[in-house]
């Protein structure tokens, strides 16, 4: 019978004794049975797909992945932790900003780049030759928003197995939400996690998945079922799940069915659940809205603008955009061709300046006021 339980912990801080019980508690409630990964390869999969300092929220805190890789290394396995950051940034310097590096090291762990590991082809899918040699696969995703997707959390993670120069091609050929969406979750049954385990304890709200803010959610969601563990962190911030394209692209797929209920485990969702935490664009949550928004993607989406003063001319965003709708003027400063651009907001997510901003146009500003 399909596993629809998910386990939420409450935890305030990353300090490492309090962290590693948690983690040890949420792993034992979603029956995860430890004793199988005594002499096997373990791969966590965190989000570092940025080199954003810990504090910023952007990426999983290196507290959290040290402490999940020290319950695997205490139950006999191996453990590997690997992603591939966006565009061309270098995983070392992501795993330095991070802190990810020193705390994996110090905790045992071995670092994997998945863009010198090879790939292989899964169901059509280029995805890291890591995925494929690790006998589990563990998914730590940030707990976070996103401009795009709304949320980035257990699905969308998983698309950092992928191929990194194969991304912007997924971006082009599906340029519209309802679309990428099945193509995430296509991906993530694909890698089928053998567990979900995501840092919630500082999420990221707003303007995310690196223009929000840090938000003090203090929890841990774990699962073995991916959707049901995006299905209950939307619950926990009071976000209806069926908002989440991911969620519905799931249900189109058939391989979930919102009909049966999701069962909470652990501590109460009273402890934790936030009606404070805001989705990049409260006009979004509306159904009416979501539906225009297939058809005038475009349109109704925010435009990206760079923002001179912050700008450091480091190329990033031109060369991480899937549409080519970023070009270098004589002085290398970025310009933003708006007809090109298929609003994936790659360039925000990359910009380690924060310095493309956005601006939310007339037409989203009309259709906010005639909604509320
Ligand atoms: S906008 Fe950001 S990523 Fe693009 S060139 Fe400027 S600093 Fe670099
Ligand atoms: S300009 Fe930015 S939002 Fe537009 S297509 Fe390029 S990366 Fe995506």
């Amino acid at each position: 019978m399909e596993n629809r339980q998910v386990v939420l912990i409450k935890q305030s801080d990353y300090s490492s004794d309090s962290l590693l019980c948690s983690i040890r508690k949420a792993i034992e409630l979603t029956s995860f049975d430890l004793t199988r990964v005594g002499g096997a390869t373990v791969l966590l999969k965190p989000n570092l797909v940025t080199a954003h300092r810990p504090e910023e929220a952007v990426t999983t805190h290196p507290a959290f992945v040290a402490a999940v890789g020290r319950v695997f290394r205490e139950a006999g396995a191996e453990v590997w932790v690997g992603d591939c950051p966006m565009g061309d940034i270098s995983f070392e310097d992501v795993l330095t900003a991070t802190g990810v590096g020193a705390a994996c090291r110090e905790a045992g762990l071995i670092l994997r780049d998945f863009r010198t590991a090879g790939v292989v082809s899964r169901q059509g899918f280029p995805l890291s030759k890591v995925i494929a040699d690790a006998d589990f696969v563990i998914n730590l995703p940030k707990f976070k928003t996103h401009l795009f997707t709304m949320m980035t959390l257990s699905v969308k993670n998983l698309f950092g197995c992928v191929e990194s120069n194969k991304r912007a091609d997924y971006h082009r050929i599906s340029p519209r939400l309802f679309s990428f969406s099945e193509t995430l979750v296509k991906i993530a049954e694909v890698i089928a996690p053998d567990l979900n385990l995501v840092d919630g304890i500082v999420a990221m709200d707003g303007y995310g998945p690196t223009l929000g803010d840090p938000f003090p959610l203090s929890a841990i969601v774990a699962s073995r079922n991916i959707h049901a563990s995006d299905w209950a962190a939307c619950t926990l911030i009071g976000l209806n799940p069926l908002h989440l394209e991911t969620l519905r692209a799931a249900v189109r797929l058939g391989v979930w069915n919102y009909s049966d209920s999701v069962r909470l485990t652990g501590d109460p969702i009273e402890s934790m659940r936030s009606i404070d935490f805001t989705v990049p664009y409260e006009i979004d949550r509306s159904w009416f809205f979501q539906f225009a928004k297939q058809w005038w993607h475009n349109r109704l989406s925010p435009q990206p603008q760079i923002d001179r003063q912050q700008c450091k001319r480091c190329g990033l965003c031109f060369r991480s955009c899937p549409a080519g709708a970023i070009v270098l003027n004589k002085e290398n400063f970025p310009r933003l061709l708006n007809r090109r651009c298929i609003k994936c907001y790659c360039c925000t997510e990359v910009c380690p300046h924060h310095a493309v901003l956005l601006n939310e146009g007339l037409l989203r500003r009309v259709a906010a006021w005639f909604s509320h």
